[in-house]
C-alpha cells in the first residue's frame, strides 16, 4: 500500500498536497462531537512540515472551541492559577518583556484564554493591553481585570480593532487550519515598526527522553506541527523575519518577528526532512507505549475517568474489544449525559457506584491527574486507580 496521498487539506506551511502518510489517528467521539474520528498525519513532499490532514471544516473547529474544548476553566491552561502555568507564564513574560520596548507600547495577546500573559504584563508596567478570544466567558472574565477585549479569532477579527505596537498569539498557530489567513491577520493589525511573538509546541522536542508523553501533542486540536525550520519558511513566506527565538524547558518555540527581509527561508533539504524523522520516532515510541498500556487493562473492567482527547484517542485502540468499560466519568457537566464508546457520560459520584469489586479506575487526563487522584480519594470508591501514562511513560524504567 502507498502511504502517499493527495491531502484533503493542503499543507499549512507552503500550500502543496502531496504528502505522505507517517500515522492514522483514531477517536472514539461522543454523539455530536464536530471534528472527524480519524485523521491521517502527514508529511508535505515538498517541504517537509507535519500536519493533520483533517476533513474538519473552520466551521467544525469553531463549534468544537465553543462546546468542547476545556479553555474556559478559570485554572486552565494559560491562566497562570497554577503553579506550574504560572512559572511558565512568567518566564516567557520576562523575555517577552525584554524585548516590547516602551512601557505604553499597544500591546495585544490573541487567544489570550483566561488573560494570564495580560496580567503578568501588567505586572510590569505595560498600560495598554487588550486581548481576543473565540470564548465570550473568556472575554468577560478579561474585561472585568480592567483590559479592552473583543470576541474573536484569525478570521474573524474584529473590525473595529486599532493597530497594536506588539501582537502575542501563544499556543495558538498549531490549533489553526488557515495559517495563511492568520498570517494575512496578524499583517493587518501590526503597526509600522511593529513586531509580532508567536510561539508554538516545538515538534522538534516532542520526543524528550524519559519525559516524554506519548500522543500527547498528537491530538484533535493541534492539527500544525512547527520545528523552527518550518515556521522560518511560513514566516518569510508572508514577508517576516524571525529576529529571535525564544525555547523553554516545556518545550515550546517562541519567534519574534519583524516585517521585511526576503519571501523565501534559506533552509536546506536537511533541514527540511528532519521533521518528518522526528514525528516518524515520536509516533512509533507512542505507539510502543500504546501496547504496553493496553497489557495492563487487557481483559479487565475498567472505569475511566475523564472524557476528553485524551480518552477519545485511548478508546479507539484494539484492546478495549477485550476489555469491559463499566463507566466513563467526567466533571464537566457539558461531556455528562452523551454517549462515548456505548456509555453515557456521568458524574463521578453517579458513575464510580456499584461497580464490579476488581474494577480498574483509569485517570485519563494530565494537565488534572493530581486534582482528580485528590477528587477520587474523597470519594472512597476502594477501587484502584492509576494514571494512564504514569505507567507508560517513554523511557520509564
Ligand atoms: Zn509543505
Amino acid at each position: 500500500m502507498s502511504t502517499e496521498k493527495t491531502a484533503l487539506r493542503p499543507c499549512p506551511v507552503c500550500g502543496k498536497r502531496q504528502a505522505e502518510i507517517l500515522t492514522t489517528m483514531r477517536y472514539a467521539v461522543p454523539e455530536g462531537f464536530p471534528l472527524p474520528a480519524e485523521s491521517d498525519i502527514v508529511s508535505c513532499l515538498d517541504c517537509g512540515m507535519a500536519y493533520a490532514d483533517t476533513s474538519g471544516t473552520q466551521a467544525d473547529y469553531d463549534r468544537y472551541y465553543t462546546n468542547f474544548a476545556a479553555y474556559e476553566t478559570p485554572d486552565g491552561t494559560g491562566s497562570g492559577v497554577k503553579e506550574d502555568d504560572a512559572r511558565r507564564l512568567e518566564e516567557s513574560v520576562n523575555w517577552l518583556a525584554a524585548r516590547i520596548g516602551a512601557k505604553d507600547a499597544r500591546i495585544i495577546d490573541i487567544g489570550c484564554a483566561q488573560g494570564g500573559l495580560l496580567k503578568a504584563l501588567a505586572r510590569r508596567g505595560f498600560s495598554s493591553l487588550s486581548g481576543i478570544d473565540p470564548s465570550a466567558c473568556c472575554v468577560e472574565q478579561i474585561k472585568t481585570l480592567g483590559f479592552s477585549a473583543w470576541q474573536g479569532h484569525f478570521d474573524n477579527l474584529p473590525s473595529e480593532s486599532e493597530k497594536y505596537d506588539f501582537i502575542i498569539s501563544t499556543q495558538v498557530l498549531e490549533h489553526v487550519l488557515d495559517t495563511h489567513g492568520a498570517f494575512c491577520a496578524l499583517r493587518k493589525l501590526l503597526a509600522p515598526g511593529g513586531k509580532i511573538y508567536v510561539e508554538v509546541p516545538n515538534a522538534a522536542r516532542y520526543h524528550n527522553g524519559k519525559d516524554t508523553l506519548p500522543f500527547q501533542e498528537i491530538n484533535q486540536e493541534h492539527i500544525n506541527h512547527f520545528d523552527i525550520t518550518h515556521m522560518e519558511i511560513l514566516c518569510a513566506s508572508h514577508g517576516f523575519t524571525v529576529t529571535d527565538v525564544y525555547k523553554n524547558q516545556y518545550n515550546v518555540l517562541g519567534v519574534l518577528l519583524t516585517c521585511g527581509g526576503g519571501t523565501s527561508s534559506s533552509c536546506c533539504q536537511k533541514d527540511k526532512t528532519r521533521l518528518k524523522q522526528i514525528l516518524s520516532t515520536y509516533i512509533l515510541e507512542s505507539q510502543q507505549r500504546m501496547y504496553e498500556f493496553s497489557e495492563k487493562i487487557r481483559g479487565k473492567s475498567v472505569a475511566l475517568w475523564g472524557a476528553g482527547a485524551r480518552t477519545q484517542w485511548l478508546l479507539a485502540a484494539p484492546v478495549w474489544n477485550e476489555t469491559k468499560i463499566e463507566a466513563i466519568v467526567d466533571r464537566d457537566p457539558r461531556k455528562q449525559g452523551k454517549r462515548l464508546a456505548g456509555c453515557v457520560i456521568q458524574s463521578p459520584e453517579a458513575g464510580l457506584r456499584h461497580l464490579p469489586d476488581d474494577t480498574l479506575i483509569v485517570i485519563t487526563p494530565l494537565l488534572y491527574a493530581e486534582e482528580i487522584k485528590n477528587d477520587l480519594a474523597g470519594l472512597k470508591t476502594g477501587y484502584p486507580s492509576f494514571v494512564w501514562i504514569d505507567e507508560v511513560r517513554i523511557g520509564k524504567p
